[in-house]
Formats: C-alpha cells, sequence, structure tokens
C-alpha cells in the first residue's frame, strides 16, 4: 500500500525526522489560506498524487509570491500526472537548498535482508545517477539482529556529509528512517531528496513509505490511511456481494461463472482484437439479485460499449440461469447489446426460453467473444 507525500511525512514527524514546514490543500481558497498561515515569500507548490516523478511533469513549482502561487495551484490542481488526476497540493515553506541527498531502506530480496540505499546525488535524477553512474549509489545491508546501532548509522553519515553537525543529523535520520521501517512493515521508506539547507539543517523534503499489504492487519492505524480510488470502492463492493470484479478499462463487459472461464474468456476477447472492462466472476449461481447486482457494476462503467455473459451451466442448470438472467434484465434498464453464450446442463432448454429476448444468443465461446468483440469497436 502506498501513501501520499503528506501523509508519510506526518509519520517522518511523529518519528522525529524534520520535515519543511507544509499544509495540505484541496482547493484554491485553502492555498490562499495556507499562504497566509505559512507566513513566508517563496513556497512550494507540491501535487499529492500516488506516482513518482511529479517534478519532472511539472507537479512540483516554486513560487514567489501569491499572485504567482494562485495561478500554478490552480494549474497543478487541474493537471493529470501520469493519467491520475491532481486533487490535492501541499503547499510548503521554500527551503533554500545547498545539496540533495538520497537515503532509503528497502527490502533486498537477493540478500534476504533490510538494505539502506543512500547517494549524495539525489534529487529527480537519481534514475539517471543509477544508470549511468551506478558507483555513485552505496549500499548496506542490514543485520536484523543488530539493526543500525549509532556506530553504523555515524559510519554511513560519514560517508555521505564532511561536516561533523551534519553527520550528527544524518545519523539521527538513519536510525528513525530505519524505526519507522521496521515498526510499520514498511516495504520502503524513502527521502529524495534529504536537503541541507543554507542554514545548515538536514531536511526531508519529499518523502515515500510503502508498506506491506500482507502486514497491514497488525496497523489498523495505517490501513486508514489508504485513500480507496473510484475503482477500488467498487472492487471492495463487489466482494461484499460475493463476486469477485476487476476493473481493467476496456470495452467488453463480461460476466463469468468461474475464475478460469473469467481468465480464458479474457484472453479470447483480447485474441480478437477486444479489449475486457473488467474481470467478473459471479460464482457457481442463477441467483437474479446477484446478476443484478453485477450487471450493475458493468453498466456503471462509461467505456463499457457491449455486454458478454459467458456461462458454464453444470450443477446449476443452463435453463435456471436463462430465466434467472430474463428475471435481472426486467429490472435492468440498458440500451447496450448483451451477447450470452450458455453451455452444459439444459443448454437448448435455456436458448428456447431466451429466444425472443433482446439478447444476442450464440452457442461456443469463439461465436460469443468475436460477436461481443465485434460488437465493441
Ligand atoms: P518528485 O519529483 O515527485 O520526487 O518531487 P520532490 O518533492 O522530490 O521535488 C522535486 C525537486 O523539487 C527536488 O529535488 C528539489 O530540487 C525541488 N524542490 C522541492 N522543494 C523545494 C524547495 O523547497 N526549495 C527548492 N529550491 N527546491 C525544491
Ligand atoms: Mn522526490
Amino acid at each position: 500500500m502506498k501513501i501520499y507525500e503528506y501523509q508519510a511525512k506526518k509519520l517522518f514527524s511523529t518519528y522525529g525526522i524534520p520535515v519543511e514546514r507544509h499544509i495540505l490543500c484541496y482547493t484554491l481558497e485553502d492555498v490562499r489560506q495556507a499562504y497566509i498561515q505559512l507566513d513566508t515569500e517563496a513556497v512550494v507548490i507540491k501535487a499529492q498524487v500516488l506516482t513518482g516523478g511529479r517534478g519532472k511533469a511539472g507537479g512540483i513549482k516554486l513560487v514567489k509570491n501569491e499572485t504567482e502561487l494562485l495561478t500554478q495551484a490552480s494549474s497543478i490542481l487541474q493537471m493529470k500526472i501520469k493519467n491520475i488526476p491532481v486533487n490535492k497540493v501541499l503547499i510548503s515553506e521554500a527551503v533554500q537548498i545547498v545539496s540533495e541527498y538520497y537515503l532509503s531502506f528497502t527490502i533486498d530480496r537477493n540478500n534476504k535482508s533490510v538494505v539502506l540505499i543512500f547517494s549524495s546525488e539525489g534529487g529527480m535524477d537519481i534514475e539517471e545517477v543509477a544508470h549511468n553512474t551506478p558507483e555513485r549509489i552505496q549500499r548496506f545491508c542490514i543485520d536484523p539482529t543488530i539493526g543500525i546501532p549509532l556506530f553504523l548509522a555515524n559510519r554511513v553519515a560519514f560517508l555521505l556529509f564532511n561536516n561533523i553537525e551534519q553527520v550528527r543529523q544524518g545519523a539521527d535520520i538513519i536510525q528513525k528512517l530505519y524505526t519507522l521501517f521496521i515498526e510499520s512493515d514498511a516495504s520502503l521508506t524513502e527521502i529524495n531528496p534529504l536537503v541541507l539547507t543554507h542554514e545548515g539543517r538536514l531536511l526531508a523534503i519529499d518523502a515515500k513509505i510503502t508498506f506491506d499489504d500482507n502486514a497491514l492487519f497488525r496497523h489498523p492505524a495505517i490501513q486508514l490511511l489508504h485513500e480507496p480510488t473510484e475503482e477500488e470502492k467498487k472492487e471492495v463492493y463487489a466482494k461484499s456481494q460475493g463476486f469477485n470484479y476487476i476493473h481493467l478499462g476496456g470495452e467488453v463487459g463480461c460476466m463469468v461463472n468461474g475464475a478460469g472461464l473469467a481468465m480464458a474468456t479474457l484472453d479470447m476477447i483480447k485474441l480478437y482484437g477486444g479489449n475486457p472492462a473488467n474481470f467478473l466472476d459471479i460464482g457457481g449461481s442463477s441467483n437474479p439479485r446477484k446478476v443484478v447486482e453485477a450487471m450493475k457494476l458493468l453498466l456503471s462503467d462509461g467505456r463499457v460499449k457491449v455486454i458478454l455473459i459467458n456461462i458454464f451451466g453444470g450443477i446449476t442448470r443452463c435453463d435456471d440461469i436463462a430465466s434467472g438472467l430474463l428475471q435481472a434484465f426486467e429490472q435492468l434498464q440498458t440500451s447496450l447489446p448483451v451477447v450470452i453464450r450458455l453451455a452444459g446442463t439444459n443448454e437448448k432448454e435455456a436458448r428456447n426460453l431466451l429466444r425472443n429476448s433482446s439478447f444476442y444468443i450464440t452457442e461456443t465461446m469463439n461465436e460469443a467473444t468475436q460477436m461481443a468483440v465485434r460488437l465493441s469497436l
């Protein structure tokens, strides 16, 4: 699970890692108020999105006065970064940067240990540094039985800083970042950049934390930090209704019984040049209520152009499923074409039942997927 920079900075503060003064804003009015509250001339506007490379995408702007702030904040609040709409920004007190460092803890699976990664060339170009001059990025494996006692933190800090005051601050930050990593079951705690300011202070001006999903049950407070996307909300809702739904983004809405058949259906849609809108396994029942709920999910996806229903009747008989579908569609209003393929027990009876409906009735999976793809183009 990823969290926003503003959330990560809050955790940093709890652990005593110094960050610059900042205020989270959702609207231009919030931004205006934040500027008054920060009571400083130069501030940095920072788009809050769960993706890296914001600086390069134009999502980070240093501004010197209120007019500039409002113009830039308004444009950042309307932008998309890697297709994610920005709906909140952080307004931070601008700091005068002398140099930028990189510092992170993550898991090194080859060494089966936590690794500290650090560099004196932090900042937006860290990927290029790693690619072109990998020797400028150093790694230090952590023995879990000793962690990072002060002598080790100092050893690393001496490699980064040549002033004793900064070594002290740096070692302290390294220890705290490690404690946060371990105590929160993180898979990444990263500061890029950690900056040395004009006044000789070290500050984390960016903060990134990823948590191990499998350990989240141990951290109810961290779970609360998760802000689900619209698609995730649908997935959670689907689960509560007893089926598995995963949004995929294409045009062919699929309703299938059984996960294996659902996967095969997605493959065939792709094979015929279409794009599935979703994975949806409604399980083994013809219950019309369930069909209605599942269909509502599909119909709420604006990109869906056709519905493909692919059902294999085993213990659940096809004619039961057919009557279930007829009942369900009586309640649903949709002008979308619906392609149905029913195979298995009593399939002929099922097709007879559906004969006078507006559905496109097919016999094979080939026929059904081809037709659905054609209708989706
Ligand atoms: P990222 O691109 O998403 O990693 O965003 P960061 O928060 O790391 O910011 C990108 C870059 O913006 C930093 O590496 C700094 O060079 C610059 N920056 C961020 N905050 C400040 C600030 O307060 N003052 C100055 N001068 N530069 C800043
Ligand atoms: Mn950064």
